[in-house]
């Protein structure tokens, strides 16, 4: 029988500094990979001590994004869902915490039969099982991104796993794409490559020379510094790709690492078929994205981590799915759910849109409740997006049903309406990491809604991150009262979607549609959000 061929690796390590966009490269290179045939999975190691990022606050991590399988993890596997279209599972990220953990377990159960453990070999063949837990039949090409720098303390044992393993599979089966910073130097007016040929160094010293150097930079590099950069680097002049800062839209990046063919060279070193390269839907998008012709909207993020741009990073690339899909550019006001407690709903004066997204405790939820009162009497399309859902049913006990002081029991356990209530199999949970309701669940939806509407079918599926619901027992007082129940869960009485009737746009979910959102097919919801927006924005609203 012929031996299936073994499954090809692309490794990518970052050089210099962080935050240089290493997730939104690899789903680039992904995407193109793909659309030249190859079936293609990703996958991130974190070099951070936390088990999964879910313990992490917003601040120190950004958004934590959830598989569907049920994963709390790194954003970047966003980016490769949205961008490389590739489904992740909980083996597309292992931090530290999780290989440790997993080698501590293995010791105490005597699994390592009186030898003593070390980080080598056991963290090395550890990481190595991660890496290897993606191949398989079904996959052609892997690409593992190990988080943080070249130099990095904690990185080491990653880079040293990463060696073993191409070593172990050979050149032609894998390959190391370095991804720095090319730094543009204004006071003297110059391009300096000597950060990235350090960087080098560094990979050199653990013995990784990169097959690809991509490096990042304001300014279009000349010859001379490709030339410098590949003989200090000993990597190919044309292995030199610039990734210049993209004018205006992160999607403009797959087709600028086409433009130098990238995907071509990595084919061929992993000596793959170059097969035609599609593309033409993506550049349409790009297109759109750039330069769309329906005009413009404004829509408000009510929220508690305003300050940082990734503490809500699906939610922002969900609304742009959704102003892409409308033809129309998005202007996000990104308002600190704190500052409409001091200064109330004018701060939402002239939008057309006002979203709350979800989010973990008391501080804002006033603000929040504000924004939601402001939506619904001001009649301005909203969206409530698990916290942002609960907050539209609280804000409706209280001042539609009179319900004075209803509230979520997490945020006041002694409330006379407890409206959101603890999950009853949460009520015995007490270890925090993975412990939430988390991953994929159906919905049935109810017929004549508008998530029915927007879904064009009753059943769908959405993944969750949370451990309070609507409470059954106010069904009746908010349903007589006007509130729409348009989802529940299949098979369980947790509420999934709550709407208004009579109203431009209302809609809050308890799971989080922004995840399975991507520019070239905007989540129905989001779609549908923007859409009502745009309407309001038309109508003179
Ligand atoms: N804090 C709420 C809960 O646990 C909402 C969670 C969220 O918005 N992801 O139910």
């Amino acid at each position: 029988m012929a031996k299936k061929a073994c499954t090809k690796h692309v490794f990518i390590t970052g050089g210099v500094v962080s935050s240089l966009g290493k997730g939104l490269t690899s789903a680039s290179i992904a995407l193109l990979l793909k659309r030249r045939g190859y079936r293609v999975r990703l996958q991130k190691l974190d070099p951070y001590l936390n088990v999964d990022p879910g313990t992490m606050s917003p601040f120190q991590h950004g958004e934590v994004y959830v598989t569907e399988d049920g994963a709390e993890t790194d954003l970047d596997l966003g980016h490769y869902e949205r961008i490389a279209g590739v489904t992740c599972n909980r083996n597309s990220n292992y931090t530290t915490g999780r290989i440790y953990s997993a080698v501590i377990a293995r010791e105490r159960e005597g699994g390592y039969l009186g030898k003593t453990v070390q980080v080598i070999p056991h963290i090395t063949d550890e990481i190595q099982a991660a890496i290897r837990s993606l191949d398989g039949d079904d996959v052609d090409i892997v690409i593992t991104e190990i988080g943080g720098t070249a130099g990095d303390i904690e990185s080491l044992p990653y880079l040293e796993a990463i060696r073993q393993y191409r070593q172990g599979i050979g050149r032609q089966n894998g390959l190391f794409i370095h991804l720095t910073l090319v730094p543009y130097i204004k006071a003297a007016g110059e391009i300096k490559t000597k950060p990235s040929q350090q960087s080098v160094g560094i990979l050199r010293t653990i013995g990784i020379i990169p097959d690809i150097l991509i490096c990042r930079s304001e300014k279009h590099m000349a010859r001379e510094h490709k030339e410098k950069l590949a003989l200090f680097c000993n990597v190919e002049k044309e292995l030199v790709i610039e990734e210049v800062d993209v004018a205006h839209s992160i999607y403009e990046v797959p087709l600028d690492l086409a433009r130098q063919d990238v995907d071509i060279y990595i084919l061929e070193m992993l000596n793959l078929h170059v097969n035609a390269l599609e593309l033409d839907d993506w550049k349409r998008m790009v297109g759109t994205a750039i330069s769309p012709k329906a005009g413009e909207v404004d829509i408000a993020v009510v929220g508690k981590y305003i300050s940082l741009r990734d503490a809500y990073k699906s939610i922002y690339e969900a609304l742009h799915h959704g102003a892409i899909a409308s033809d129309v550019k998005l202007n996000i006001r990104m308002v600190e759910a704190g500052d409409i407690e001091e200064k109330g709903g004018q701060l939402l004066e002239g939008v057309q849109g006002i979203l709350i997204p979800g989010g973990f405790g008391e501080r804002g939820i006033a603000g929040k409740l504000e924004a939601v009162r402001f939506a619904r009497e001001k009649r301005i399309p909203f969206f409530g997006i698990c916290l942002g859902m609960q907050c539209a049913v609280i804000e409706f006990a209280r001042n539609v049903c009179g319900l004075d002081g209803a509230n979520s029991t997490e945020f006041d356990s002694g409330t006379a309406a407890p409206v959101i209530d603890l999950m009853e199999e949460q009520k015995t949970v007490t270890q925090k990491g993975g412990t939430m309701r988390l991953g994929s669940y159906t919905c049935l939806l109810k017929p004549d809604t508008r998530a029915a509407a927007s879904y064009g079918a009753l059943k769908v599926n959405e993944r969750h991150r949370h451990r309070f619901e609507f409470n059954n027992r106010y069904r009746d007082a908010l349903t007589g009262k006007g509130l729409v129940l348009a989802g529940e869960c299949e098979g369980k009485p947790l509420v999934e979607i709550v709407e208004l009737k009579d109203h431009p746009w209302f809609v809050g979910c308890q799971f989080h549609p922004e995840f399975q959102s991507t520019p070239l097919k905007a989540h129905p919801l989001f779609r549908d959000f923007v859409k009502a927006a745009v309407k309001q924005r038309a109508d003179g609203a």
